[in-house]
């Protein structure tokens, strides 16, 4: 069955790509529908990837899959959240945000910088489907006051994890996919697909 995934990053369109196949799922890209990129106003990252899911629904006709993730800090009531990658402003790159986020954290102590990677995935079986699948993976870690490592993207420079004592940039991709929010999320998702 052809699911279209609400997004245009193709690294993300090749890792679902590989892990829903054995699931049935032929994976394809919205870009191939023109479908126009939504706005993203949810205040939660669930109601994110919904939206994204509902517009590729609606412009292909297609069951559809998306996701909505980012870093929340707890000193910072939860910021940057559903704003993590616009939150060093407009066309901000990783690097603006992380700069941004050490500046937020000025201050703050080790153990008063407990933070989370939250991911949620979403498929939904047509624009007004009232039962969507939604699969959450939650990573908790502490931001560091300076990058480490150069693996990853985003946050990942300053995201410690306390268990394995690196920074998620110093783990290889699939240490990181092993115990990350998005490793979670997916798992999930293709526990219920197979259920
Ligand atoms: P999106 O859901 O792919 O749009 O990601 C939102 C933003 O959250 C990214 O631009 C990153 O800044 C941040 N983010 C999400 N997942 C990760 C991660 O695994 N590592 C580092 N940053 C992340």
């Amino acid at each position: 069955m052809k699911v279209v995934l609400a997004s245009s990053n193709s690294g993300k369109l090749e890792e679902l790509r590989a892990l829903l196949e054995p699931a049935g799922l032929d994976v394809v890209s919205q870009d191939a529908y023109g479908v126009e990129q939504p706005e993203e106003t949810g205040l939660t990252f669930v109601e994110n990837a919904l939206i994204k899911a509902r517009a590729a629904c609606a412009a292909t006709g297609l069951p559809a899959l998306a996701d909505d993730s980012g870093v929340v800090v707890d000193a910072l009531g939860g910021a940057p959240g559903v704003r993590s990658a616009r939150y060093g402003g407009a066309g901000a790159s990783d690097a603006d945000n992380v700069a941004r986020l050490l500046e937020a954290l000025a201050g703050v102590d080790a153990p008063r910088r407990g933070a989370a990677f939250v991911c949620a995935i979403v498929y939904l079986g047509r624009a007004d489907d009232p039962c969507p699948i939604v699969c959450e993976g939650i990573w908790r870690g502490r931001i560091l006051d300076g990058p480490r490592g150069d693996g990853g993207f985003g946050y990942d420079p300053v995201f410690f994890v306390e268990t394995l004592r690196r920074t998620a940039a110093e783990l290889t991709r699939a240490e990181k996919n092993a115990v990350s929010h998005r490793g979670q999320a997916l798992a999930r998702l293709l526990e219920r697909l197979a259920g």
